[in-house]
């Protein structure tokens, strides 16, 4: 096996992939480097990440086929990716290379993890001719994996469709069969440029239901700190990017949660602590274009580095939904994408371990709590949940966990076991005594009511024959509520 899983959070993981020039722990990016005309020195490229992608078309493009060692050419001691030319079909139609003999030469160069040509096509392509593709891109994957044993190399299949949900299912099943060691989600760079945020982590949420669950999984083309925390919690492990040159080619700057003009910076210096960012902004403005553009590709390094580092922080805590909650804050498609998870969270309680190591306190809000899958994996739980008794007390208290409560107490005293009680809660609806302290029932802290909590509440009481309520308002169709004003009064219904 050349992926390791060591932690978990949402569909997210940490993993470790096993290269033959050493272990590459994910969630990694890729920066892009050309071998052609590297702008940005390899030196220090690696002060940030310790892999690189590059793009073997171009290489054989330009030794005429014939293998060079890629590590000699670039001057890089780490893990090398290469790509097998189809970011340039989907840019100018075709390429000039067989698919067999681009995968070989990749294994030829030393590369220690080569993609096999597929035909990659965007989001505008018609339907008709996506099919011809996905079935050529296919027919390509069959023949790698023929002789996936005789290549020293790991080989990455992509799985194509863009939005043609039933393309990419199809690709996605098919080449899961294959045994591929990476599968790759092609070419979303267009709705990346368009901010089409939503659109993207559906694609990767179609494929991810549809791969083969264990496989690590690359976005094509990803390299924003707003986008990269999402992939990473619906099951993206890898990225490789060009951002950090791109963007500082027309002095953009990334940030955690946005993109920032050079020209339209008002402050004395760039809203960053790197080091590099100690240069007054009218120094950058006044620098020569190509000492600037150094700077800033310099500083997008280390944005992006230190994005995955805190994405990666939140993975070993558990919080990683607490992190996607501030990010959706950033962008509308953000929020929307995040909103409307819900549709998706049988997948996400599924992969979403129930507990971590060292547990932190989960913040629910209620707006998107329904999305979450903890409130799922309740209800889940409670289809399990027997009532105790024919009545039930539903009451609304603050402490937590809720049976520590001197209400609970208090009222435990009193009725002891006459009465099945149940704990009403904004986020999970309602919480009987015995499940109480089950993690994270208590270990959160909440804002807002969720409707859909509340709407599971009703039906669930439906199994009691009377119901008595205290400090909270259940209005029941069908059933009487005895409303009690104090615990005590409880005491005379049950
Ligand atoms: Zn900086």
């Amino acid at each position: 096996m050349s992926f390791e899983i060591v932690a978990k959070d949402i569909a997210g993981r940490i993993g470790l992939l096993y290269t033959k020039s050493g272990v590459v722990e994910t969630p990694a990016l890729f920066p892009v480097v050309d071998p052609r005309r590297q702008e940005v020195p390899l030196e220090v490229v690696e002060k940030y990440f310790n892999q690189v992608i590059t793009n073997a078309y171009f290489l054989y493009r330009l030794t005429g086929g014939k293998a060079v060692d890629i590590k000699k050419l670039l001057g890089w001691r780490g893990v090398v990716m290469t790509d097998s030319g189809a970011y340039q079909i989907l840019r100018y139609g075709t390429v000039e290379v067989d698919p067999d003999e681009i995968l070989y030469f990749q294994q030829k160069i030393g590369s220690d993890i080569g993609v096999i040509l597929d035909l990659p096509f965007d989001y505008e392509e018609p339907y008709e001719s996506a099919l011809l593709k996905v079935e050529e891109t296919i027919r390509r994957a069959k023949r790698a994996a023929a002789v996936l044993k005789d290549l020293d190399m790991l080989v990455v299949a992509p799985i194509q469709g863009a939005l043609y949900t039933d393309l990419l299912i199809r690709s996605a099943k098919e080449l899961s069969k294959l045994g591929f060691h990476i599968y790759a989600i092609g070419s979303p760079t267009t709705l990346l440029e368009e901010y089409k945020f939503d659109l993207i982590l559906k694609i990767v949420l179609d494929v991810k239901l549809n791969m083969m669950r264990e496989a690590p999984l690359h976005l094509f083309g990803a390299g924003h700190p707003l986008v990269l925390p999402f992939a990473v919690a619906l099951g993206v492990d890898l990225f490789d990017s060009a951002s950090y040159i791109l963007y500082a080619r027309d002095d953009r700057i990334i940030l955690r949660d946005r993109t920032l003009r050079l020209d339209d910076v008002k402050t004395e210096y760039l809203p960053c602590s790197t080091k590099l960012c100690y240069t007054p902004v009218k120094e950058l403005r006044e620098m020569p274009k190509q000492e600037r553009m150094m700077l800033i590709a310099e500083h997008n390094l280390a944005v992006l580095r230190e994005e995955l580092l805190e994405i990666k922080q939140r993975i070993y805590e558990g919080t990683l939904w607490e992190y996607l909650e501030i990010k959706a804050r950033a962008h509308p498609a953000l929020y929307r994408f995040l909103k409307n998870l819900h549709r998706y969270r049988r997948l996400l309680e599924e992969y979403d371990p129930e507990t971590h190591p060292d547990p932190h306190g989960l913040f629910f809000f209620a707006d998107t709590a329904s999305s979450r899958p903890e409130p799922m994996r309740h209800w889940t739980r409670m289809s399990h949940v027997s009532a105790l008794s024919k009545k039930a007390v539903v009451i609304r208290v603050n402490e937590k966990p809720y049976n520590r409560s001197w209400e609970y107490i208090y009222l435990k005293g009193i009725i002891g076991d006459r009465a099945h009680i149940l704990f009403y809660d904004p986020i999970f609806g309602i919480i009987p005594e015995e499940l109480a302290e089950i993690y994270p029932l208590s270990q959160n802290e909440s804002e807002g009511e969720d409707e859909a909590a509340r709407a599971r509440a009703y039906e669930w009481l439906d199994r009691y024959d009377v119901i008595i309520t205290y400090n909270v308002d259940i209005p029941l169709v069908n059933k009487s509520v005895i409303k009690a004003s104090s615990l005590e009064e409880i005491a005379l219904y049950v």
